[in-house]
């Protein structure tokens, strides 16, 4: 058995201002190839890992031509998709593969095309028509035909935080087999309705999308309920300007259109009738903070976990396009004096430059933030002028703890933290979400010693900090990801689409 196995993973935020050339996937400066990606991914919790342990237990012969993941930012750029699609292609076109098993993300918008999968895929099928694939997407995938029509089974992540990106992807290659093996004859449906849920409602520990996924996951589960193959539901990502942004789902049966259709429906029917609670409600932000420091003044907050009060600076969380850079929520910290805090980060590689170059124990006053103007949403992102201790220089590498992603190797680039007396600021020089708890260890920065901490995350940083909160305040700050949909400028997403345009029943 011989497989072709590849990744190419971006979720694009078409208002972000962030640039995504090629050097933005990777660890490093650009995409992983060949043996490297295969070093890099095995035995890891990713999609790749189980790609890879899927072709081990198999005794498959392997080809990995590239493994490329950026975090998400602005339109790919053309030759940075072309580069990698092209290289993907052109293993398909050597040929001789039984199956070929793909790790995407399903919201790639290029400067060119608003369905980068898509096109990725018509061009596979162009050259190649008859060799099965899987494919397996991320819950914030926005669907389209050809991400469907081109490829044998598709599976999507059933969780959010993403911590079952691995089952997800064994999910799709396991069904590949049975199809190769020709125990299976998938067929799919997929459909969409016009909704963006927000993604602040997208958690897969709350409602209504835990009982969407506990539907989804019953829908291939043995039993009455069961019958399909695979099911996946689609949050999707909403801060995307495309004609198909919003919730979607997908079923695969074993040659039974009709109840991949029915499914179908009735997935998308549960969602729509939701739809009212997939809607975030604003709290202003200085009444965020009065409620922090009235939760932080508390002798004995009897809340669980027994840790950090976590707030969450969600406009600007770089793992759904937002610069990190941002600081109208940590001034506010600041401003209102709150103490003992460890903020999760400032993107401001200068500004690392310069506390790197001050040395540990160092005293420096630095302007951070608010270098990447934001035009998509009113208002200017102002820098933030502060003065502390040089603590930590780290060269901001660490392998992720998990559940997300375990084993991963993260790069924030070069990093460092100062103290300002009161707060511990992380600034690091890559983008990186705060969902592992490495990232804070990594800096020696320990959440559990702090009565505060503030992360630039909104639904993630659950996956490794949500079980240790003592409570969590929403901070409405600065940033793409903004929670007012009326600041961003839709053009072309398919009107008329809930929330936008169409008044709750
Ligand atoms: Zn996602």
């Amino acid at each position: 058995m011989r497989l072709l196995i590849a990744m190419m993973k971006h979720e694009t935020n078409t208002f972000s201002p962030v640039p995504t050339p090629l050097a933005r996937f990777g660890h490093g400066p650009g995409p992983l190839y060949g043996e490297a990606a295969i070093a890099a991914y095995r035995g890891t919790g990713s999609g790749l890992g189980a790609y890879l342990d899927l072709a081990a237990r198999e005794g498959a012969e392997l080809v990995l031509p590239i493994a490329a993941g950026a975090p998400p930012s602005r339109p790919v750029e053309d030759a940075a998709f072309e580069h990698i699609a092209g290289i993907i292609c052109e293993a398909v076109a050597k040929g001789g593969f039984d199956g070929i098993m793909l790790d995407l993300h399903g919201a790639m918008v290029t400067e060119s095309l608003e369905d980068g999968e898509g096109e990725l895929l018509r061009r596979i099928r162009a050259i190649d028509p008859a060799t099965p694939i899987a494919v397996a997407y991320d819950m914030h995938a926005n669907l389209y035909d050809a991400m469907i029509e081109n490829a044998t089974v598709v599976s999507g992540y059933r969780t959010y935080p993403h911590i079952d990106i691995y089952d997800t992807a064994k999910r799709a290659g396991e069904i590949l087999l049975k199809t190769m093996r020709g125990e299976v004859r998938p067929v799919m449906a997929w459909g969409n309705v016009p909704m963006l849920p927000h993604v602040m409602r997208q958690g897969s520990d709350d409602h209504p999308n835990k009982e969407l996924q506990a539907r989804v996951a019953a829908m291939s589960g043995p039993g009455a309920q069961g019958g399909a193959l695979c099911a996946s539901l689609f949050t999707g990502f909403p801060h995307a300007d495309i004609a198909n942004a919003g919730l979607s789902a997908v079923v695969v049966t074993d040659g039974d259109r009709a109840l991949a259709e029915r499914l179908r429906d009735e997935l998308l029917n549960q969602a729509w009738s939701d739809r009212e609670d997939f809607v975030y409600r604003l709290e202003p932000l200085e009444e965020s903070l009065a409620r922090a420091k009235a939760l932080g003044s508390e002798a004995r907050p009897a809340e669980p976990g027994g840790g950090p009060i976590v707030l969450l600076d969600h406009y600007d969380n770089c793992a759904s396009g937002g610069t990190m850079d941002t600081t109208t929520v940590l001034a506010a910290i600041l401003r209102e004096g709150l103490d003992n805090v460890a903020a999760f980060a400032i993107y401001d590689p200068d500004a690392v430059s310069q506390a790197i170059a001050a040395g540990v124990g160092k005293s420096v006053s630095l302007s951070i933030g608010g270098k990447l103007k934001v035009p998509a949403i009113p208002g200017d992102s102002r820098p933030l002028a502060i003065t502390g201790t040089v603590k930590t220089i780290s060269n901001g590498r660490f392998r992720n703890k998990g559940p997300m992603g375990r084993g991963v190797l993260t790069d924030m680039g070069p990093s460092v933290v100062i103290d300002t007396g009161k707060v511990e600021i992380a600034l690091i020089s890559r983008h990186v979400e705060p969902s592992d708890l490495n990232c804070l260890l990594a800096l020696g920065i320990d959440p559990m010693q702090k009565r505060y901490v503030m992360l630039k995350s909104r639904i993630h940083w659950r996956a490794g900090m949500g079980q240790m909160a003592k409570a969590v305040v929403e901070c409405a700050g600065m940033g793409v990801c903004t929670s007012d949909y009326n600041q961003l400028a839709f053009k072309n997403v398919r009107r008329p689409i809930y929330p936008l345009d169409l008044p709750n029943r």
